[in-house]
């Protein structure tokens, strides 16, 4: 088969940070995507949790459409409705008081440790009070600041010094924690459901802890909730399944659907250390972005939806288990973000899986990661179930 002229450019004028498969997509709709030959591929990754309405959804289009026709981009020195609307809208349906509005995940979480130094240098009147508490397993973005809160050395190492002052706990571990937290703490930022770290849910004890030795240090509890939040865990935000609340939540990926986007949700006290000039971003919360993201948040924000998004879920684990495979140790995951436990490399079976129809990614080495757009049905669930079956019966058979 002769090489794609995208595939043999790409390797010669991108940077090379990505190593992807010889595949060229060319449109989407509902769960499927399309190559250049025509060819299927049902998305059991969803663009990395992103597409929470699948591709190319008529109303998402509509608004996007109509709003491109009208205005895109004015800069963060003028009003415009979009972005008030939004933001009133994650302030209604969440702890928070106010919104700042970023371009990614990176960028939410950055802003969410800024803001965190900021509030203790302000509350505390001490210049000490810095320490940022993360967590084995985390994955808090790439940037300088979320970099240094994120646990993985091949991350960090190329890229060192980071920023001082960050230290880890185990994920999950109660009593580490507490005795990591301390008066020195600003902030700890957690992931309710770690994803990259291999889809891994908090424990209540863990998260109510956490809140505890926060509210002990006046430290900033931090919810990144840029992968697990707006509805892929079966509720809007990941932590109401914990009743536990955190100071400042981070999101970003199904946000605009599929537009770039991100957003630092903060209790009025948080927010009102803030003064203009403190922090910015000239594409951010634009009006285009922010139509996409109303027409998102609208679609999730729906008890039907949510339920449906939970059973699915139920049903999905159900449909992987029932397959039976001696090469799965574990079936774990809430609503539609769901980890696969291997005690093998799992990267082979994501080619076989792709060779066969069925776009799936990993968590990790050995983490199978499912994350469909949140509009699947159960038919098309079962369908990638019976595509997956199939590919761990070839590679079975292979070793
Ligand atoms: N936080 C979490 C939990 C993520 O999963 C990710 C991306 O995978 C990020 C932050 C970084 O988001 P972005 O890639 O949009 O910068």
């Amino acid at each position: 088969m002769s090489e794609h002229p995208v595939v043999r450019d790409e390797a010669s004028y991108l940077v090379p940070t990505y190593a992807r498969p010889e595949v060229v997509f060319e449109r989407g709709q509902g769960v499927y995507l399309y190559d250049n030959d025509g060819r299927r591929y049902l998305d059991f990754m969803a663009g990395i949790a992103v597409n929470a309405l699948g591709h190319a959804d008529a109303q998402w289009v509509k608004v996007v459409s109509e709003q491109a026709a009208r205005l895109t981009h004015v800069s963060n020195l003028y009003h415009t409705a979009p972005h008030v609307e939004l933001a009133q809208r994650l302030v209604q349906s969440s702890f928070a008081d106010r919104v700042f509005f970023c371009n990614s995940g990176s960028e939410a979480n950055e802003t969410a440790l800024k803001f965190a130094r900021k509030y203790a240098r302000r509350v505390s009147e001490r210049d000490d009070k810095t320490k940022i508490v993360a967590f084995t397993g985390s994955f808090h973005g790439r940037t300088m600041g979320a970099l240094s809160a994120t646990y993985k050395s091949k991350y960090r190492d190329p890229f060192g010094p980071l920023i001082p002052h960050v230290a880890f706990a185990p994920y999950n571990d109660s009593e580490a924690a507490e005795r990591l937290i301390d008066g020195n703490t600003c902030a700890v930022i957690v992931e309710p459901i770690q994803g990259e770290g291999g889809v891994n849910p908090a424990t209540s004890d863990f998260l109510n802890t956490l809140r505890t030795s926060c509210d002990e240090h006046d430290a900033l509890l931090i919810f990144d909730e840029v992968q697990c939040g707006l509805g892929r865990s079966g509720h809007l935000w990941a932590h109401l399944a914990y009743n536990v609340e955190p100071d400042i939540m981070t999101l970003a990926k199904p946000l605009a659907g599929g537009l770039p986007i991100g957003a630092t949700l903060v209790r009025e006290d948080v927010a009102l250390v803030m003064e203009p000039g403190d922090h910015g971003s000239t594409f951010a919360a634009g009006p285009l972005v922010c139509r996409a993201a109303q027409v998102v948040f609208d679609r999730v924000n729906d008890s039907a939806f949510l339920d449906d998004v939970r059973q699915k879920g139920e049903h999905l684990r159900l449909c992987l288990r029932q397959l039976d495979s001696s090469l799965i140790d574990e079936v774990r995951g809430q609503g539609l973000l769901i980890g696969l436990q291997f005690s093998m490399p799992v990267k082979r079976l994501m080619s076989e899986a792709r060779q066969r129809g069925l776009l799936i990614i990993n968590a990790g080495e050995d983490v199978i990661r499912i994350c469909p757009p949140l509009t699947i049905t159960r038919e098309e669930i079962e369908e990638g179930v019976t595509i997956f079956g199939e590919t761990l019966s070839a590679v079975e058979a292979s070793i």
